[in-house]
């Protein structure tokens, strides 16, 4: 459909709205106020606000308008003002007063009318390969995409993005991150994602399920209780989804929700002894905690993000096989997310490592 009038441009972002609200629903996609969708009109990029939740797309006011020009006159100029694009947001259009994604550079970078990107579990079990690149090549075949290696969200990702960018891209795999598809209209960037995730799904392997009596006695005069979503435990469960997790933080998101890495208790350890630990070296008491063959506990407070994300690793980990050779997050790129010194995150991993614990 070409957007010739007000009518079109409003039925196109009621479509936009839909299919956010149906992405965002879907744990496989999105995991809480992850991911973001997009659509242009006359210089101005609609983009899904920070903190808001896709799923939440039918019943809030989730989008803001950002004027296109000047923040790509940044980006070009590498001036930092691109990076959280709220200088460029249209005031008389933002009556909720929303600040726009981390991620707009990412939909400002795509010439498409409608760009939508995921934190798609099959994506991303294969973007955090090192073998990633290779496997894209068989899985999608014929299609126009392109690999991004990691950059951290913001400036460093547009920039990455316009090295590896060519007409007519449009599918975007982000290193350590998430799928981007982009198209002229909502029905055919849908259509494309389903065609994309097809290409890239994968079998979840089959996992133990939970101790959760062992778990409860184990988190037993702690500040931890079992997860959410019973989904989560299978990163702990499955000895090679608990490996994978105790290397180290795949993707933004686990970090920015559960902080870097994964606690794996050793044998014996119990959750008070973890969140003892954690304390007398000064650090915050995990968000979750790995049991290997038992299962996860989170911190009593965790937030509906955390939740979300504890489900994720086990979702993405569940994914990855033997052969699979992970890039793990880098001590800086794990600090940068956090905006933590490089320095307090080897204090951390230093702690730890005297624990016993990975
Ligand atoms: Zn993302």
């Amino acid at each position: 459909m070409a957007i010739r009038d007000d009518t079109d441009f409003t039925a196109e972002f009621d479509a936009l709205r839909a299919l956010s609200a149906r992405v965002g629903g879907d744990p496989l996609l999105v995991q809480a106020a992850g991911g973001n969708t997009s659509i242009k009109r006359d210089g101005t990029l609609w983009i899904k606000a920070s903190g808001t939740w896709l799923a939440n797309a039918l019943s809030d006011d989730i989008f803001v308008p950002v004027a296109m020009t000047p923040l790509l006159d940044c980006v070009e100029k590498d001036d930092p003002a691109a990076e959280k694009a709220q200088s460029f947001v249209i005031a008389a259009e933002n009556p909720s007063g929303l600040r726009p994604s981390i991620e707009t550079t990412v939909h400002s970078a795509m010439p498409q009318r409608i760009v939508v990107h995921v934190h798609c579990v099959d994506t991303i079990a294969v973007a955090v390969r090192r073998e990633a690149e290779a496997i894209l090549e068989q899985r999608l075949k014929g299609m126009n995409w392109a690999f991004v290696p990691y950059a951290r969200p913001g400036l460093p990702l547009a920039h990455a993005i316009r090295k590896r960018l060519r007409p007519g891209i449009d599918v975007l795999v982000l290193g350590n991150h998430g799928l981007v598809v982009a198209a002229e209209t909502v029905a055919d960037a849908a259509a494309l994602l389903e065609r994309v995730c097809a290409r890239l799904g994968q079998p979840r392997r089959e996992a133990p399920p939970a101790d959760e009596k062992a778990l409860k006695d184990l988190a037993a005069g702690s500040g931890y209780r079992l997860p959410q979503m019973a989904e989560a435990h299978t990163v702990a469960t499955d000895g090679q989804s608990c490996r994978i997790a105790a290397g180290g933080s795949l993707y933004p998101d686990h970090v920015i929700f559960l902080g870097p890495g994964s606690v794996v208790a050793g044998e014996g350890e119990t959750a008070a002894d973890i969140a003892a630990a954690a304390k007398a070296a000064g650090l915050p008491e995990p968000a979750s905690i790995l049991f290997p063959g038992k299962g996860v506990v989170m911190r009593e407070d965790a937030s509906a993000g955390a939740e979300a994300l504890a489900r994720c690793l086990a979702d993405v980990t569940a994914r990855m096989g033997e052969d699979a050779r992970p890039r793990y997050l880098s001590e800086e790129e794990n600090a940068e997310l956090l905006d933590w010194d490089a320095e307090k995150y080897r204090q951390m991993l230093d702690s730890r490592a005297a624990a016993g614990r990975t």
